[in-house]
């Protein structure tokens, strides 16, 4: 619960980045205090497989690794709080963070809230969420057993999204704007290989085919602007991620998509708050790249109370 209390820190988002900022600040002795919305792990929590998380050679899965992450950072003193943030204010000293639970203060913020999923921003998307279209192939694959699912995109969670579902799915028919795919070449062997998967290039879904659940979908050739009906039981959007920084407009700078504007240091334009994971401009988003963010932060919060803030 909220209260008077001032925190050194309070790590806003339970991701891979926000406990590893949250570890690193309780092992230098910072009163640390992570919230988290729901459970740990962010969108880590929803990927049934990392394998590229260095030192798990079997690989992990995500939600494990976050309940990991937590408890290794709870070990070292930090807190959790499960509350929705409703508003902040950074700009203030100390920084007033106003939540579901309460009203929670803190002498530096480390903002962790990663990014969701991207929408195509059809006509009856929102509505048929649940019903045949579907964001996480990891938590809703196993759904379309034996079915007929779309898959949407052309980076590394359409290319993983598609060969999961090519191993639980009847057919898989991969659709990309495009002629190649940007995913990683790790992937493009297997998905060559999947004899239930059927690529459609140079085609969007213009369309939402529907009763009360999801019938099919309508393609459009880019090239030809032909247009055909793809009946299929589950359509999985997977375009990539925005962040989530509607709070954060007017308060710190933003690139043009939204992310948080921080470099390696991940020093944010407000003195004191820190951007760390897939919330911040970055090359590379990973849990790797996050982690590293993480310990990054705690150290820039660390000198920031040194000088006596
Ligand atoms: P991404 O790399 O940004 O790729 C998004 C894909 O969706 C692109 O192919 C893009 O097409 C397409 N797209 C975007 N908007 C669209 C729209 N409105 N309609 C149709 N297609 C659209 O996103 P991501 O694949 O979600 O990956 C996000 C980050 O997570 C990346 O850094 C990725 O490396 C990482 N990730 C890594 C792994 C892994 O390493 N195993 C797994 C999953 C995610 P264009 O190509 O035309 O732009």
């Amino acid at each position: 619960m909220g209260g008077s209390h001032i925190y050194d820190m309070i790590v806003v988002g339970g991701g891979p980045g926000g406990y590893t900022a949250a570890l690193y600040a309780a092992r230098a002795g910072l009163d640390t205090l992570v919230l988290e919305k729901l459970s740990a792990g962010g969108q880590m929590a929803l990927t049934e497989a990392i394998e590229n998380y260095p030192g798990f050679e079997d690989g992990i899965d995500g939600f494990t690794l976050a309940e990991k992450m937590q408890r290794q950072a709870e070990r070292f003193g930090a807190g959790s709080e499960y509350a929705q943030v409703e508003r902040m204010d950074l700009s203030a000293s100390p920084k007033v963070l106003e939540t579901s639970e309460g009203t929670f203060y803190a002498r530096t913020v480390v903002l962790a809230t990663g990014a969701g999923p991207r929408q195509l921003g059809l006509p009856g998307e929102a509505a048929l969420t649940g019903r045949g279209v579907a964001y996480c192939a990891a938590c809703d694959g196993m759904r379309y057993k034996d079915r007929t699912v779309v898959v949407v995109g052309g980076g590394n969670s359409a290319a993983a999204d598609a060969l999961l579902l090519s191993r639980i799915a009847g057919k898989v028919i991969l659709v990309h704007r495009r002629d190649t795919l940007r995913a990683t070449k790790v992937y493009h062997a297997p998905l060559m290989q999947a004899e239930n998967l059927e690529f459609r290039w140079n085609s969007t879904v213009t369309e939402l085919l529907h009763g009360d659940a999801l019938t099919g979908v309508r393609l459009k050739d880019r090239n030809t602007g032909a247009e055909t009906e793809v009946p299929c039981d589950g359509l999985f959007i997977s375009i990539g991620r925005t962040p989530a920084t509607e709070w954060a407009a007017g308060q710190l700078e933003l690139d043009q998509n939204g992310y948080i504007r921080a470099d390696e240091t991940t020093k944010t334009s407000l003195p004191g708050v820190y951007a760390v994971g897939d919330v911040r401009t970055k090359p590379l988003r990973q849990v790797v790249t996050a982690v590293a963010d993480g310990a990054t932060a705690a150290h820039m919060a660390e000198e920031y109370l040194a000088e006596g803030v």
